[in-house]
Order: C-alpha cells, then sequence, then structure tokens
C-alpha cells in the first residue's frame, strides 16, 4: 500500500514479489501538479527502470517554464492527454483552476503506471514464456 510516489516504486517492489498494492499518490500528484515525466527502459539484468526525464521523474505543471512548452507532458506518453494536450495548455488550466485539469492530470499519472505495468509484464513473459497474461 502506498507505493506510488513514482512508477520507479512499482518496479521496485514488484521485483521485491510483491503482487498487490494500491496507492492515492498518482491521482494525488497529478491534483497537485506534479505529473510523472520519463521513459521505461529494458535494464541489462532483464527487468525494467524508469528513467526520469525531468527532476525526480515529475514535472511540476505549475512553474512558468511550462508556460510557452508545447511539448506532451512525458515523451512517448500514449495517454488521451499527452495525445491532445501540451504542457502549456496543462500549465494555463492548472494556474486558472480549471476543472478540466483535474481528470486530464489524472488520465496521464495513472497511465503512466499502467506503462510501468505493461514494460515488467513484458520482461516477466519474455523471461518465462507465459502465456496467461
Ligand atoms: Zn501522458
Amino acid at each position: 500500500m502506498g507505493v506510488g510516489l513514482s512508477p520507479q516504486d512499482l518496479i521496485d517492489v514488484v521485483a521485491a514479489g510483491v503482487d498487490v498494492f494500491d496507492c492515492v499518490a498518482p491521482t494525488r500528484n497529478a491534483r497537485h501538479g506534479s505529473l510523472y515525466c520519463g521513459q521505461f527502459v529494458e535494464t541489462p539484468d532483464d527487468w525494467v527502470a524508469f528513467v526520469p526525464d525531468e527532476e525526480r521523474g515529475r514535472l511540476l505543471i505549475k512553474k512558468q517554464q511550462y508556460r510557452h512548452d508545447h511539448g506532451p507532458l512525458s515523451a512517448g506518453c500514449d495517454c488521451y492527454t499527452c495525445e491532445h494536450h501540451t504542457r502549456s495548455y496543462m500549465h494555463f488550466l492548472f494556474k486558472t483552476n480549471a476543472p478540466l485539469y483535474f481528470p486530464l492530470a489524472c488520465i496521464h499519472n495513472v497511465r503512466m503506471m499502467q506503462r510501468a505495468c505493461e514494460a515488467m509484464q513484458k520482461m516477466i513473459k519474455k523471461a518465462t514464456n507465459a502465456t496467461f497474461f
């Protein structure tokens, strides 16, 4: 419980054998303007790592540096928010307290957690030739 402060948290606990967990952090972080930003990469030991694109793997959307940033929240993210909106637009929604900000931000952070799980699932399948996923 409470292992979602970063996508790397999930990766670490699954590597340690934990397979049931939950956490409010992805949506709480999103609501407070902290959005996951990074890439999932395969490691030499056939596992997964979350490589942050921004400091600590999160961008704080309230920062002025995103006011004119027309990139997605996280490069390579396939969530609805990243495919349809920019950091600049999300910055605007956050700064103006627009209700639309909250679902869009939560969609992104939850999708990043799903992508962490998908990356781990791929490596587990590869290691075990499992067909039950
Ligand atoms: Zn996204």
